[in-house]
Order: structure tokens, then sequence, then C-alpha cells
């Protein structure tokens, strides 16, 4: 469901051309449940993906329900693009079960330990397979990387205009405009199209997909590409082709109790003391 109040990109209904249809790609990515313990591996610092229940990122599923809006309101169809292993799939089949219409997903042992500026270049490779898109939706940062990056950096590779941290979306197929929540006030931003958008927490309610969708998506096209079908080289991806390197990691140490304050009538000096210790006076 959307909240609606931000369309002014309507026109007069005599000027009212037909809406146009719309390709969307969203780009989507598994990552580890955020219930669930999640550890660096030992041997490269990377995420070990495996000792951790994998979902779709919640912040995907905003993505997949702003397309579907989108497609909803323009028509037209909209393309998930996965990059991830071959267990993303389960992601990848929520989205479609959601209702988006095929998916793409990118796999191979190498992407293992890809940084952000590969996986922004191996995206933007994939969304060149993907026949005239007019908008790509990503979220605005993942759970598990959290450098809210990525999206900026596919708008870069792909010259589009970007539009991110968005918590509405209007476009009447052949220009897009955002609101945009800062701390300094709300922002409107407007480009054409093709663009970029990413979009936070506060676009949507996703919807939940009904059995009927669940059904639907088994029998939906996922074309699994490699790097080579991507034209990707393998040196330009994994920990090979990071540009930086996790050279040591430790895990988090245990929250400590904290400190207790007993009052026998100081108290108040006493937590303002622990305030004072703590910098936070
Ligand atoms: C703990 C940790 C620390 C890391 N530190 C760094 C670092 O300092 N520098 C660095 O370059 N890399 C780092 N990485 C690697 C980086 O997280 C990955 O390259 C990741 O695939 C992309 O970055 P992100 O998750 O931060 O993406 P974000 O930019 O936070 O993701 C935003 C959106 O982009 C899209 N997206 C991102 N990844 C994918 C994907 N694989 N498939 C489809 N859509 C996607 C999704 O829509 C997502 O919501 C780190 C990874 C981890 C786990």
């Amino acid at each position: 469901m959307r909240n609606d109040s931000f369309t002014q990109l309507e026109k007069p209904s005599h000027q009212k051309a037909p809406p146009k249809v719309m390709n969307v790609v969203v780009l989507v990515k598994q990552v580890p449940d955020t219930y669930s313990e999640r550890k660096l591996s030992a041997a490269d610092h990377t995420l070990d993906r495996e000792s951790a229940d994998a979902v779709l990122d919640e912040i995907n599923e905003r993505a997949v329900e702003e397309a579907l809006s989108i497609k909803e309101a323009q028509g037209g169809e909209v393309t998930v693009v996965c990059m991830g292993p071959d267990r993303a799939t389960d992601a990848i089949r929520k989205a479609l079960s959601m209702g988006a219409d095929k998916a793409v997903h990118l796999f191979g042992e190498a992407l293992h330990g890809t940084d952000a500026p590969a996986t922004a270049k191996a995206l933007a490779k994939v969304i060149g397979t993907v026949e005239g898109v007019d908008l790509v939706i990503a979220g605005n940062e993942a759970t598990d990387g959290r450098s809210g990056a990525v999206p900026a950096m596919i708008a870069e590779v792909l010259g589009w205009p970007q539009l991110t941290f968005a918590r509405k979306v209007a476009t009447d197929g052949s220009s897009v405009k955002v609101e945009r929540e800062t701390d300094a006030g709300i922002l409107t931003v407007e480009s054409g199209l093709p663009a970029v958008v990413s979009v936070t927490e506060k676009i949507n309610e996703p919807r939940y997909p009904s059995f009927k969708g669940i059904m639907a998506a088994k029998k939906k096209p996922v074309s699994a590409l490699s790097l080579a079908d991507a034209g990707i080289d393998a040196s330009e991806v994994g920990l090979a082709g990071a540009g930086s390197q996790v050279v040591a990691s430790a895990p988090k140490p245990p929250k400590s109790g904290g400190v207790k304050v007993t009052d026998e009538g100081e108290g108040g000096v006493g937590v303002a003391e622990f305030l004072a210790s703590e910098k936070l006076l």
C-alpha cells in the first residue's frame, strides 16, 4: 500500500497521455537473518553466510512493493536482479511470489568476498542484459554490508541519474520524482528516465505473497547468469578484485552488565557522575 499524496506529476485530464508502460528492475539481496547469529569467517574475514539463516533483505521487499505499484499504475514488467550464491534463489522466489515477473541471478564461486564497487560494476553489467530498463529500484542500505553505496555506484557506472533514500516515488513513465527526508528537511528530487532510485523503510508496507503468488513464482523464469555470460572477468570480482581487504576481525566484546547506581539519597549525583564519565554531559 502506498501513501499517494505525492503525485504532482499528474497532468490536467485533457492533456493526459496514456500511461507509458515501464520496465522496472529491482535489485534484491539475500542477507543473513538479523535474528540469527552473524559471524565473520576466521579464514578470510568475510561474512560466514553458511552459518546463518538467509532471508530476502526486508528493504528489498519494499523495493519490490514499489516496483509492483508502479507496474499496477503504468503497466509494464518487473525484473528482479540478484547477485549471490546458489541459495539466493530462495530470496529471488520470494520476490517473484510477491508479483515480480522474472528474474536474473548472477552467480559464481568467484563472487565470494566481492567488495561494494565491484558489486556495483557487476550489477550494472547484469542490468545491461535486461531490455529497455526505465527504472532501477534498490534498497537504501543492505543489512549485512551496510555501505549504502551500491545504488549510487551503479548509477555512476551506467551514467544514469540517481535519486536515493526515497520515502516516496512518483513517475509518469518519462520522468521520476522522489521525496527524501533529511535532517535538514524534506527534499524533492526529480530526473528523467532511465534512473536509479533507492528507497527507505518509510516507502511502503510490502504485501505478503498470496498462496497463488507462491505457486505462480515456481513457474516464473529465472535466468542464471555466470560471470562469463555477463561478460565479467573473475579477476574483477571476489577477494581477488576487491580494492579493500578486511585484514583482521574480532568478535564484538560481550555486552557488559552496565553500571549499577544504588540510590541512597545520592542516586542523582551517581547518575550524573556516570554520564559525565561517559562524556554524555
Ligand atoms: C561486514 C562487512 C563489511 C564490509 N565492508 C566493506 C567495505 O568496507 N568496503 C567494501 O567495498 N565492501 C565491503 N563489504 C562488501 C560489501 O558489503 C559487498 O560488496 C556487498 O555486496 C555490497 O555492499 P552492501 O551490502 O554494503 O550494499 P548496500 O549499498 O548497502 O546495498 C544497497 C542496495 O543495493 C542492492 N544490492 C547490494 N548488493 C546486492 C547484490 N549482491 N545483489 C543485488 N542487489 C544488491 C540492494 O538493493 C541493496 O538494498 C563488506 C561486507 C560485509 C559483510
